[in-house]
């Protein structure tokens, strides 16, 4: 066990204006690893969410005025604080998320840190232009920023997810309001905290807790400028509206995915492949916005390349996210088991074949799916359609290139895809044709590197996280004029 999950204590208070505040309605927050209770958090009152905007707005102002190389500063420290807190917020993570705590520890940790000193560099590196005009006139762009950010990261990623927000936002000179999933609730509190300690001013980091209502009426704040947000595309779509209809404040959006490994017959190595496309699906019990949910493979490997990802499919090992042997977490809940449930049941009535997996497995107390791979569907067939956020694999067969190239491209979703060939002039064509803010060549899975832009086409985002983008977005540019007598 790489910790006690009865001795973790973690903090169920909210941050408004660097206070700890108790939240009014209390709620059960669980652990999916045994499915038990771990404590329940205070939710936000109207009242609170209010008072958590105005005191970011009362903070914002001397944020923004700071020296930027001050600014860059106290991130660096906040940073230097999320690393000597490692294992701490590691187990905050591990106790109520799906994320394996030595996951955590060797990469989302090293995330968060990350990227407050990323973008904490940033904060004096964004200059503005002098544009040309006529000699009786200069004229010349500023940045500010927006002022008031309000942040909403959905629960599979709880960590990384919210940095990726409160990082350049805060970098960028915004305060923030940041609410995190109801499920998982405990390391963004201690993030704020953590935050505290390091000198930012109190307001300038606001956590609240509560479910949809509270992040609706965070949303729909008048003194809210920008909202960021991550989570799925119907959550997505409800965000822009409320958005557009209480100010029409700026908006990104970071949605679902349903990521292609489009793999050629002439695909290298296949065993690498076959390890790769497993890990691409089962990776967080496949609970990742970019998992390579489907195979479109070219009919001639088919056969073999299944044969081979099936194989390390059986390999993996269930367990909780403390648990040293795992590599399999557990599915966050019921309601989002019983989904994965309902999709593969359906696609099997509607004639599909179940090549491996297929069903629950209950383990120690806690609900895992079977890592599952599934053929001989429609191309409008459930499991194709539909973001499933599961360990499940839909195959598809295609003979030409082109026939490839469109299955690979899904009606709705364009988040990330991969392709897979030794022919370097057919992979950059494929990679041209498919509609997908990311396109992985003879590789799958985001990089610890923080320079690429992350975001997707179609139904799965507007804007991007990550890299220079994942920062401007925080900033709006001023045109002033100056006219000389
Ligand atoms: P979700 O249900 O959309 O929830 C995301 C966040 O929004 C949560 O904090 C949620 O609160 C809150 N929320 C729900 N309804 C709201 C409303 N009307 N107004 C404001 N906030 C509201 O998504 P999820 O189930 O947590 O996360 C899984 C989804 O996120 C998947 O679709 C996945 O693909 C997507 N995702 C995308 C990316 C990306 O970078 N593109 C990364 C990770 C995940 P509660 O949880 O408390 O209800």
């Amino acid at each position: 066990m790489y910790f006690d999950p009865d001795q973790v204590n973690p903090p169920t208070h909210l941050i408004i204006g660097g206070e700890r505040c108790a939240g009014v309605t209390l709620n059960d927050v669980h652990s999916p690893s045994r499915h038990a209770l771990v404590r329940p958090v205070g939710w936000a009152s109207d009242a609170q969410v209010d008072q958590a905007v105005q005191a970011a707005r009362l903070a914002a102002p001397g944020w923004a005025a700071l020296a930027p190389r001050e600014r860059a500063g106290l991130l660096a420290r906040f940073a230097d604080l999320v690393d000597a807190h490692a294992e701490e917020l590691a187990r905050l993570e591990s106790l109520v998320s799906a994320r394996i705590y030595s996951e955590v520890i060797a990469r989302d940790v090293k995330v968060v840190s990350g990227v407050l000193r990323y973008f904490g560099e940033f904060a004096d590196k964004i200059d503005g232009a002098v544009t040309p005009t006529p000699r009786n006139s200069l004229s010349f762009t500023v940045h500010e920023p927006h002022g008031v950010v309000a942040a909403i990261s959905p629960w599979n990623f709880p960590m990384i997810l919210s940095s990726w927000k409160f990082a350049p936002a805060l970098a960028a000179g915004n305060a923030v309001v940041l609410k995190p999933s109801e499920l998982t609730p405990f390391s963004a509190t201690r993030l704020a905290e953590l935050a505290l300690e390091a000198g930012i001013p109190a307001g300038v980091f606001n956590v609240i807790h509560g479910d949809g209502a509270v992040g609706d009426a965070l949303v729909r704040h008048r003194s809210v400028d920008y909202v960021t947000f991550t989570g799925s595309s119907a959550t997505g779509a409800r965000i822009m509206a409320a958005a557009a209809e209480t100010g029409l404040k700026q908006v990104s959006l970071e949605l679902g995915g349903k990521g292609p490994q489009l793999v050629f017959d002439d695909a290298a190595d296949l065993d690498r492949l076959a390890a790769m496309i497993a890990r691409g699906i089962t990776y967080n019990s496949g609970q990742v916005c970019f998992a390579g949910s489907r195979l479109v493979v070219q009919r001639g490997i088919a056969a073999r390349l299944t044969a081979k990802i099936a194989e390390t499919m059986h390999g993996l090992q269930f367990g909780e996210t403390w648990n040293t042997a795992a590599n399999m977490p557990p599915i966050i809940n019921e309601r989002q088991i019983a989904r994965i449930d309902s999709i593969v049941q359906a696609s099997v009535a509607e004639g599909a074949k179940v090549v491996c997996g297929g069903e629950r497995i209950a383990h120690d107390g806690a609900s895992f799916f079977a890592p599952t791979m599934l053929s001989g569907m429609a191309p409008d067939s459930i499991a194709i359609r539909e973001e499933i956020f599961g360990p499940v694999l839909a195959v598809q067969e295609f003979d030409s290139f082109e026939e490839g190239v469109a299955l690979a491209n899904h009606a709705e979703y364009g988040l990330t895809a991969s392709v897979h060939t030794r022919d370097i002039n057919q992979a950059f064509k494929a990679a041209q044709a498919i509609e997908s803010g990311t396109v992985w060549i003879n590789d799958w899975g985001r990089r610890t590197d923080f320079t690429a832009p992350f975001g997707g086409y179609k139904r799965s985002g507007l804007g991007k996280d990550m890299g220079r983008p994942g920062f401007e977005k925080y900033l709006k540019s001023k045109a002033i004029w100056l006219e000389i007598e």
